[in-house]
């Protein structure tokens, strides 16, 4: 029944310059997320807002369901369109949509007519008091409340006349695309992907670096990353993922340096390559899912030791988030069920018996001396073959 869509965005102040880019990325997004979906859209801004004009057959819940991936909207009412056939024609028709969408009994209601053509022959305070009259007389049991309704009946006239009465919530957020870039560190595990979705929520695009090291970590645990970033791409668009080989540097690590500063010593060296490409391809930050005292790695100790060898931001969204709250964004957002498969992480292969859980940075650094002789010619190798995938 329903024939397009009024999409509600917020984020107050937005004004000026940018809230003409903050509409037109979330139309560029919008048209993203229909692309997947069977059915012709058209997405058009008018007088200050965004409409998704179905044109045809279309199935709604997937239709809704992908303009709820675009960050940025906070409601997706669905409209029907009747023709201006005059004011009986139009009383009738609200009558036969408020019977069909909201069939329920002793509800409250509240006409909100608005006026886009202002040469309709009714103002708008006289359209909400005729209508609402009309539904009165139709509507056994139905009440005017003014203030609190249960139903916020809007009826836009245009060429068409609008009509609609549902919000539909969306993620929120602001536009993929209206913050600049960063470069998201992506494992197998729950929390990267649920930290890229986060700051890619609040209109960050977002690129990502995976580090492989084959043969210790296989080519399914390799494919389990490239369908996280699938999901999470959903959400944020095409993500560059960067797949690099770590092998030679882990194994280089592990023969010149304490087994119990891998895990730390190595985690530097990702945050380096990462970086590396971050600056390589305009992101002004690096994005993690660590969480303070998750495990040894994550340590306040831990985190000021990863942490030091990076010169740009890290954003850490889930950084006070307990394990249960990061597992229930990753249900609500689809990447749990592939995060829990049972790969290999590059991060376990070689993790001591007893890791270091306050590394102290001196030593830190002076075990890191040990890998002068050949570090910076394999970081150079692994940068040079790392292979770049576009995942959308
Ligand atoms: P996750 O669930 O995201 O894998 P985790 O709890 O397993 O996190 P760690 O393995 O200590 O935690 O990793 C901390 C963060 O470091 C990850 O959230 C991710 O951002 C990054 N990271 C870890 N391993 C890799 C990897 N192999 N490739 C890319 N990033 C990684
Ligand atoms: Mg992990």
């Amino acid at each position: 029944m329903f024939q397009s869509f009024l999409i509600k965005y917020g984020e107050i102040g937005i004004k000026g310059k940018n809230r003409y880019l903050f509409e037109d990325m979330l139309v560029s997004q919008i048209n993203y997320s229909l692309k997947a979906i069977d059915g012709e859209f058209y997405v058009h801004k008018q007088q200050g807002r965004i409409y998704v004009e179905c044109q045809g057959d279309f199935d709604f819940d997937e239709t809704v369901e992908a303009l709820q991936t675009v960050f940025g909207i906070v409601g997706i009412c669905p409209v029907v369109h009747v023709p201006d056939e005059g004011f009986d024609a139009l009383a009738e028709e609200v009558i036969a949509y408020l019977k069909q969408v909201h069939p329920g009994e002793n509800q409250t209601f509240k006409v909100n007519a608005r006026r886009a053509r202002k040469n309709y022959p009714m103002t708008s305070m006289e359209l909400n008091a005729a209508l609402g009259e009309r539904i009165l007389q139709a509507i056994p049991g139905i009440k005017v409340d003014v203030h609190n309704p249960d139903i916020l009946l809007n009826v836009e006239i245009r060429e068409k006349i609008y009509i609609y009465s549902k919000i539909i919530p969306g993620p929120g957020g602001m536009p993929v695309g209206t913050n600049g870039k960063a470069m998201l560190l992506l494992s197998g595990g729950i929390d990267s992907p649920v930290a890229g979705y986060m700051i890619a929520k609040r209109g960050v695009k977002i690129d990502a670096v995976y580090f492989h090291a084959p043969p210790y970590t296989s080519e399914r645990a390799k494919q389990k990353v490239v369908d996280l970033a699938r999901i999470v791409s959903r959400y944020t668009g095409p993500i560059h993922l960067h797949v690099v080989n770590f092998t030679d540097i882990q194994l280089y690590i592990y023969d010149k340096c304490p087994h119990e500063e891998l895990t730390i010593i190595m985690r530097r060296y990702m945050m380096r390559i990462a970086e590396h490409f971050a600056k390589e391809t305009g992101c002004l930050g690096l994005i993690t899912g660590e969480s303070i005292g998750q495990v040894a790695s994550q340590t306040m100790q831990s985190l000021a030791a990863t942490n030091e060898v990076c010169t740009m931001p890290v954003y850490r969204p889930v950084i006070g988030f307990d394990k249960q709250d990061i597992v229930d964004i990753s249900e609500k957002i689809g990447t749990y069920e592939t995060s829990i498969l049972p790969f290999e992480d590059c991060c376990t292969i070689f993790v001591a018996k007893h890791p270091v859980t306050k590394p102290n940075l001196n030593i830190i650094r002076r075990s890191e001396k040990h890998l002068e002789e050949k570090i910076e010619e394999l970081v150079r190798t692994a940068i040079e073959t790392t292979e770049v995938i576009l995942v959308e």
